[in-house]
């Protein structure tokens, strides 16, 4: 039997209701999202689930599914950044959101053993960072590796995360298609609202406040 237009409405009204009670829950951003660990809160970190709810966390490191071939993370590692990304992360995913676009995290702070090991993986400054005796950038929770997901689906980048070729470069034409270069400008463009830097030399990179600045080795749990 086809429900009746009043019943529909009733149970609109009762599920608006229902929501309306549900609601101050449902409004806490974040809320279900474990405390970061002492020594990460200790230094401003701050999981970024709590800044962007619909964050998609893929952290490539902590699989194999990364270009040294082998898990560098613990598998339950988190997307930690420092709290003076927060703003212009948050202000990025409102832009992509009201595209019907979704951030996807897959690097955000990074511990300076690991960075030591892709090193050795990759001796290449141009890629890979060399590391040094203080932290900046991912050691210092103030870059993030972030693409876009629409509809469960990345957007067509041109290349993979950690693609080590000049097709990366966030400025490359060549073989990357028209589509992929428009899409790497619309990640630009939602960053810089948040006032988060592209880096010329990778189209998924952008830097926070600060990033540049090298300060003591940060050490901190990532999961
Ligand atoms: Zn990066």
């Amino acid at each position: 039997m086809r429900p009746r237009r009043t019943d529909i409405t009733l149970l609109t009204a009762a599920l608006s209701a229902a929501l309306a009670v549900a609601a101050p829950v449902a409004a806490a951003p974040g809320s279900d999202v474990p405390p970061v660990s002492p020594q990460a809160a200790g230094v401003g970190f701050v999981d970024v689930r709590t800044v962007v709810p619909d964050a998609v966390i893929d952290m490539r490191y902590a699989t194999p599914h990364n270009f040294v071939g082998v898990p560098l993370y613990p598998a339950d590692a988190r997307c930690l950044v420092h709290e003076s990304m927060a703003p212009g992360l948050a202000k990025a995913a409102e832009t992509l959101r009201a595209q019907g676009g979704v951030l996807v995290f897959w690097d955000c702070y990074r511990p300076h053993d690991v960075q030591v090991r892709m090193f050795d993986a990759v001796p290449n400054p141009a890629w890979v960072a060399k590391p040094g005796p203080f932290s900046r950038s991912h050691e210092a929770g103030r870059s993030v590796d972030v693409t876009i997901a629409e509809q469960g689906q990345l957007v067509d980048m041109g290349t993979d995360f950690d693609d080590f070729s000049a097709r990366a470069q966030a400025y490359a034409t060549d073989g990357v298609s028209a589509a992929a270069q428009a899409n790497r400008a619309r990640l630009r463009a939602a960053m810089s609202d948040g006032g988060l830097a592209p880096y010329s030399g990778e189209w998924w990179h952008f830097d926070g406040p600060g990033a540049g600045v090298q300060r003591p080795i940060i050490d901190v749990p990532v999961d």
